[in-house]
């Protein structure tokens, strides 16, 4: 069984601005971001477009989407063509930020390209496929489109990337095409909604579990007397606060309600008050779902989740999403500095953990996921031992 969700996109603009006309991207996005509106009106947008130190994105998604058009106006003589790799990762980053905040969306990665924009270092390429192979069952889309390039080689690394997320690369001739394509990409992508747990979301397989257990929180354990906001009783013992909104339930009440709201991993779910991934003890999952089979439950969660449309329009700011600006995209040197030679060893946080000639990597950090290169010891992120 397929079905679609409410999609928020994300576009990354890797244009050359001497090259490609801005003024008809303006109007294509237009097009494309009205055609999202008309099919669903909680369709959300964003953007990663560059300067010359580095990428702007806004804050946050916006049902709006002249935002988009206005945060490039606004900036339109610093644009410059983009770092696609930083780009991607930047751009991955951003929505595993939202997938932990907000239920029930697809997210789709659209990038613009054409022979100004950089190749991507062949450095990126595993730790990006490892990347987008996680994320693709939150589920996320990547398309890939290219306006006027004759490169096989590249076409066939990026083919492969896309591939691995249902994603695809688009070819064409000059930007008067790309109207036709962002039509085409403005459909909503499906997804199968085949799984025991919840219709609402697609199954995790088990070698990708990890990454989602990782990103979900633990809520915070209490010990003063609170009420529970899914059985309504005033409690002491085993209630536990959401850490992003502060609604307190009875740990057993939210082990009933993981059901109604998992991910598609048992003790992976989201809170009923604001959507964030939250996570409890497998075993006391377990046990709780065990003595509910045995014994008629005495509590059960009577609250409903949230309505996912009012919640997004509730995130809305009254003067749109600021736009960010980072230096470096994800601190990763470009192909032309790894071309030159560019000594990672200068830009070191942690003890180096790499032998002389062995190649430095990307990679991602089991515990917490962030990429890093191969040289640490313990992981500049999260500080935990990555080897001996
Ligand atoms: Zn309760
Ligand atoms: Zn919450
Ligand atoms: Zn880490």
């Amino acid at each position: 069984m397929t079905k679609s969700f409410s999609e928020d996109t994300l576009i990354l603009n890797a244009l050359s601005p001497g090259i490609t006309s801005m003024t008809a991207v303006y109007s294509a996005l237009t097009l494309f971001t009205n055609l999202k509106k008309d099919g669903d009106t909680s369709s959300r947008f964003n953007i990663i477009f560059f300067q010359e130190d580095g990428p702007n994105y806004l804050e946050n998604f916006t049902l709006n989407p002249e935002y988009i058009i206005m945060a490039l106006k606004s900036l339109e003589p610093a644009i410059v063509k983009g770092n696609v790799g930083g780009g991607i990762f930047l751009g991955i980053a951003i929505l595993i930020d939202v997938f932990k905040k907000i239920s029930e969306k697809s997210f789709r990665l659209i990038i613009l390209t054409d022979s100004g924009t950089p190749k991507i270092s062949k450095l990126y390429l595993p730790v990006l496929e490892t990347m987008i192979d996680q994320i693709k069952n939150m589920p996320f889309f990547m398309d890939i489109i290219r306006i006027d390039i004759e490169d096989l080689e590249e076409d066939t690394k990026l083919m492969k990337l896309a591939g691995i997320c249902n994603g695809s690369i688009y070819r064409i001739n000059n930007v008067d095409s790309l109207p036709s394509i962002l039509e085409i990409l403005a459909l909503k992508r499906e997804v199968s909604s085949e799984t025991k747990y919840n219709s609402k979301q697609i199954s995790i397989p088990k070698e990708n579990q990890q990454f989602y257990i990782n990103l979900a929180e633990y809520p915070i354990e209490l010990t003063r007397p609170e009420t529970c906001s899914i059985c309504g009783l005033k409690d002491y013992n085993a209630m536990v606060k959401c850490p992003n909104c502060g609604i307190v339930a009875h740990k057993i009440c939210w082990a009933l309600w993981t059901e109604e709201s998992t991910i598609g991993i048992p003790h992976i779910f989201r809170c009923h008050n604001c959507y964030n991934l939250i996570k409890l003890e497998k075993d006391f999952i377990e046990k709780v779902k065990l003595a509910k089979k045995v014994k008629e439950a005495q509590i059960l969660p009577q609250k409903n989740i949230l309505d996912i449309k009012e919640y997004l329009e509730s995130l809305e700011t009254q003067d749109g999403p600021k736009i960010v600006h980072i230096h470096d995209p994800m601190g990763i040197p470009s192909e032309e500095f790894i071309e030159e030679g560019y000594n990672f060893n200068e830009n070191r946080e942690e003890e180096i953990a790499t032998e002389d000639g062995e190649e430095v990597r990307f990679i991602l950090c089991p515990h917490c996921f962030k990429m890093i290169t191969n040289q640490y010891k313990r992981c500049p992120n999260c500080h935990r031992i990555l080897k001996n």
